[in-house]
């Protein structure tokens, strides 16, 4: 018999972690590898917040064990920031904070689900969901875009999908690993098609505030209000405020789904650590203006990134419009030899660029589309330029 349960046992270590290490060990061992894989921005966290978090660690009051679903004072600002931000207006009692929005995620689905309800899972999607659904005792149900359409589902793909089963529909806008947005009237329609059916939202806003050329990232149930009842939102720190580390995330949803979501933190780990709460709160209750200055050299690499990417032959890259990815799609190199080798995957050929580019990056299969590159652009601009000009000259040489 397996040493561990079979539920553990199912989960994949994830891709992009396992990417970020193998880059690392090339590293250590003295190889000039330029690293696309990692998920996280790579500026300091704002001073204001270092500040509050060290101030806050001085003080005997923050050494002991906060409510579970999160100090009075922070699910408090987060209900105001969340009004601020995306314009929903929610109480309080309706926040529940977590460690990270990994946590908020899993809590989620470990609150909603029982056996053998499906969720609808958009794909291209970030490498947690699926495990997090499953580990629940969920089907995630997976429906696929490509970029025909800018990796946006389409209401008729999600009827199509649709069982007596289905509970959740996952939403992600912006997207990790795409970085697509939903335009307004696109939420809008699978909102009010949830609605209609009777599905449940999840939806994780954690980009909001990366968005380029005028998009916005609406919140469903703030365009669809009718939906408020049957909508969890997550959200967190780490991207926003380059707080990757400090482990803050929460779930916004209805009272009694927050009350029961809370009951389950309280044994599964007490509450998020008292001072990270404390560095959360200075940055929800910040000005945005370190934000807007990280979002501007964001948005610098991205039109960058996205320029040299589109100039390799057999290389399709749709635009993003926020996050801080790009996912180009290389079906066009995929089958041809280079260097002796004929990868037939994206697996095999991000491999292959990591032995003989030394460059890593995260192959399509984890994000449940195979044929795709996810480029993290959270890195100097010389480094992101040598690196994709060290991946078009090894893809050149394919024939
Ligand atoms: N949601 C999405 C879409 C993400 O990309 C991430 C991080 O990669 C998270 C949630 C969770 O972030 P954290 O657990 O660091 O708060």
């Amino acid at each position: 018999a397996s040493r561990v349960s079979a539920r553990i046992a199912a989960i994949n270590p994830s891709a992009t972690l396992a990417v970020d290490a193998k880059a690392k060990e090339l590293k250590a061992q003295g190889r000039p590898v330029i690293g696309f894989g990692a998920g996280q921005p790579d500026f300091p966290t704002p001073d204001y917040v270092v500040e509050a978090a060290a101030a806050a660690v001085r003080d005997r009051a923050n050494h002991g064990y906060t409510a579970a679903a999160g100090l009075p004072e922070l699910r408090e600002a987060l209900a105001a920031k969340t009004l601020r931000d995306s314009g929903y207006a929610v109480d309080p009692a309706q926040v529940l904070v977590t460690n990270g929005g990994k946590q908020a995620v899993y809590s989620a689905f470990a609150t909603l689900l029982d056996p053998g309800d499906e969720v609808l899972l958009l794909a291209p999607y970030w490498t947690t969901y699926p495990e997090s659904i499953t580990l629940a005792g969920g089907v995630p149900v997976q429906v696929t875009a490509d970029e025909s359409t800018g990796y946006l589902t389409t209401v008729e793909q999600l009827e199509a999908a649709r069982t007596e089963r289905t509970k959740v529909l996952l939403f992600n806008s912006p997207s990790n690993p795409t970085g697509a947005v939903y335009p307004r009237e696109q939420v809008e329609a699978i909102g009010r098609w949830a609605l209609e059916h009777g599905i449940w939202v999840v939806t994780d806003e954690i980009y909001e505030h990366l968005v380029y050329d005028g998009a916005k990232a609406e919140s469903m149930p703030v365009v669809v209000p009718e939906l408020a009842d049957t909508t969890l939102v997550l959200n967190g720190v780490a991207k926003t405020y380059s707080m990757t580390g400090w482990r803050v995330g929460w779930i916004i949803g209805p009272k009694d789904v927050i009350k029961a979501a809370s009951s389950y933190q309280s044994h599964l780990c007490g509450n998020v650590s008292n001072v990270a709460q404390r560095a959360a709160l200075a940055a929800v209750s910040g000005p945005l203006d370190a934000v807007e200055e990280m979002r501007k050299a964001f948005d610098a690499r991205r039109k960058l990134i996205v320029s040299l990417l589109s100039d390799i032959p057999g290389v399709e890259c749709p635009t993003p419009q926020g996050a801080f990815y790009a996912y180009p799609s290389v079906k066009g190199v995929l089958g041809k030899e280079i260097r002796g080798e004929r990868p037939a995957n994206t697996l095999e050929l991000a491999d292959l660029i990591l032995r003989e580019a030394e460059v890593a990056v995260v192959p399509g299969e984890a994000f449940g589309t195979p044929g795709y590159f996810r480029f993290s652009y959270a890195l100097a601009e010389q480094d992101l330029v040598e690196g994709v000009n060290r991946v078009a000259a090894l893809l050149a040489e394919a024939k």
